[in-house]
């Protein structure tokens, strides 16, 4: 019988997904509901009314001495009465807050909840297979390289691509703000005033990651789950092993491929459900997110966009042309699947399995190299998040002092924003959190970030993408310089 590949399958999963997603947002997010004291309105209103468009919100009450007040909730709204969200409006008018959830969710924001739910049961399965897969792949892998040197090497290898490829996505991303000013062409963005967070020292940050490549206990890093101090633990345990040899070596070996076959033969299963999965987190994003945050954003959305297109579509692959000898559009087909599960999840982390299993069985790299560097790579390189963080935090200062960084202060931002990036979890939202380190290596208020909010679950979904691309690209760098080795 015929069948579509699984490219097309999760590719049309996406666009149906998406379209749906869109037209409920278009269609469903308008509502308008009046609220009288029956529905617990609080003792002192007498009557309420909350409109929704797809863009804002109204939430008009009046109280017992005839009172009428009106707050419009609109995160791109220029004027200073409007707020940004209902979370800020509540310390201003906790009765308008009280009066907003009395009226419940539009029919989109209703079905976008679900939707989000059932994607999740997706997410859910990639996590529950991550653990065990990658114990017993990077097991077999080293058992499989055999020798501490050999292992020494690969890590070299692997440090090395990851630090050349996030310096130049961070080089394209200032080349993009620097040449696009998105700052500078009067975004008409409500600056969004946030509580003022503690932002974490960038070298507490980086010794916790040292940290965690020591588990005080590996149980417990097992159950966290933490990626670094598993691999850690992973990596050491079977490097003994190999310094164990004999019996034990052999036996560790055989129950590592054992488990490792049973894990790789569920991811397979679980990959199968991959096109439904992303229809429905697709339809989430999509169903619950105002389409007028990005006009008035447009102008960063574009030099995000055209930095990100860049290092994916032109440095990547020529990377894995020139070094990798490697057809860019094979192995971009190849790693599909993973890629747009990236996109749809906005998490690299969740993306892991997928990741693992489509390098060794649809690009043909081994065991060895993929075990390896993927899952360091889905823990501290990310590409695209680096990237991001370098084009906002220029994009933030362009608008606070109305004029770009100088050069020096640009050099500090890309060197923090290649530290964050390694810190940075492969969950969503993950570098908006540590973007607050760089906003403090340049002094500039962490409550900025709120302008950028409205956008960042696009464009996470994106620099995800690029980000597990590049991981799968080192992949490919990786291997071919082991194979040129091994035939010397
Ligand atoms: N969501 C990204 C990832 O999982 C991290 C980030 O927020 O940039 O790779």
């Amino acid at each position: 019988m015929f069948r579509l590949a699984l490219h097309w399958q999760i590719f049309i999963g996406m666009i149906a997904g998406s379209l749906l997603g869109v037209t409920l947002n278009l269609t469903c997010s308008q509502r308008s509901v009046k609220i009288t004291a029956a529905d617990g309105l609080p003792k002192t209103i007498v009557s309420a009314e909350v409109n929704d468009s797809s863009s804002s919100t109204t939430i008009r009450y009046t109280d017992k001495e005839g009172k009428t007040t009106e707050r419009i909730i609109d995160p791109v709204s220029k004027n200073p009465d409007v707020f940004a969200s209902i979370e800020m409006l509540e310390k201003t008018d906790p009765i308008a807050v009280s009066v907003y959830h009395h009226h419940g969710r539009s029919f989109a924001k209703q079905v976008g909840a679900w939707f989000s739910k059932i994607g999740g049961l997706f997410l859910r399965m990639l996590q529950m297979v991550a653990v065990p897969l990658i114990v017993t792949s990077l097991t077999t892998g080293i058992l499989g390289l055999g020798s501490s040197a050999g292992i020494g090497r690969m890590f070299r290898r692997t440090i090395l691509y990851y630090l050349c490829t996030s310096l130049l996505a961070i080089s394209t991303g200032l080349f993009a703000v620097n040449l696009v000013r998105p700052g500078l062409r009067g975004a008409e963005v409500k600056q969004a005033v946030t509580e003022p967070a503690e932002a974490a020292s960038l070298v507490d940050v980086l010794f916790d990651q040292l940290e965690a490549m020591i588990p005080k206990n590996p149980l417990h890093a097992f159950v966290a789950p933490n990626y670094l101090s598993i691999i850690a633990f992973t990596v050491a345990f079977a490097l003994f092993t190999i310094s164990v040899g004999g019996a034990t070596l052999e036996r560790v070996g055989n129950i590592a491929t054992a488990g490792f076959e049973v894990m790789m033969a569920m991811t397979m299963a679980i990959i199968r459900l991959a096109p439904l999965g992303v229809f429905f987190l697709i339809a989430a994003v999509t169903a619950t997110q105002g389409m007028n945050v990005f006009f008035a954003l447009a102008w960063y959305v574009v030099a995000v966009s055209l930095a990100l297109g860049f290092h994916a579509l032109i440095t990547l692959p020529l990377i894995l042309k020139f070094v990798a000898k490697r057809s860019p559009y094979e192995y971009a087909k190849a790693m599909s699947p993973a890629l747009l599960t990236a996109f749809s999840s906005a998490s690299s982390n969740g993306t892991l399995p997928l990741t693992m299993s489509n390098v060794e069985e649809r690009a043909g790299i081994s065991n060895r190299t993929g075990s390896f560097v993927l899952p360091l790579g889905a823990t501290i390189n990310m590409d695209g998040t680096a990237l991001y963080e370098a084009v906002a935090v220029l994009f933030i200062a362009q608008l606070h002092f109305g004029m770009n960084l100088p050069a020096s202060q640009q050099i500090v931002v890309a060197t923090t924003a290649l530290l964050a990036s390694v810190g940075a979890a492969g969950i969503p939202h993950a570098g908006l959190v540590m973007m607050a380190i760089i906003l403090h290596a340049v002094g500039l208020p962490i409550e900025m970030q709120g302008v950028i909010l409205a956008v960042d679950r696009v464009l996470d979904m994106a620099r995800t993408a690029v980000n597990v691309w590049s991981d799968s690209c080192g992949c490919a760098v990786v291997e071919s310089l082991e194979v040129k080795d091994a035939a010397a």
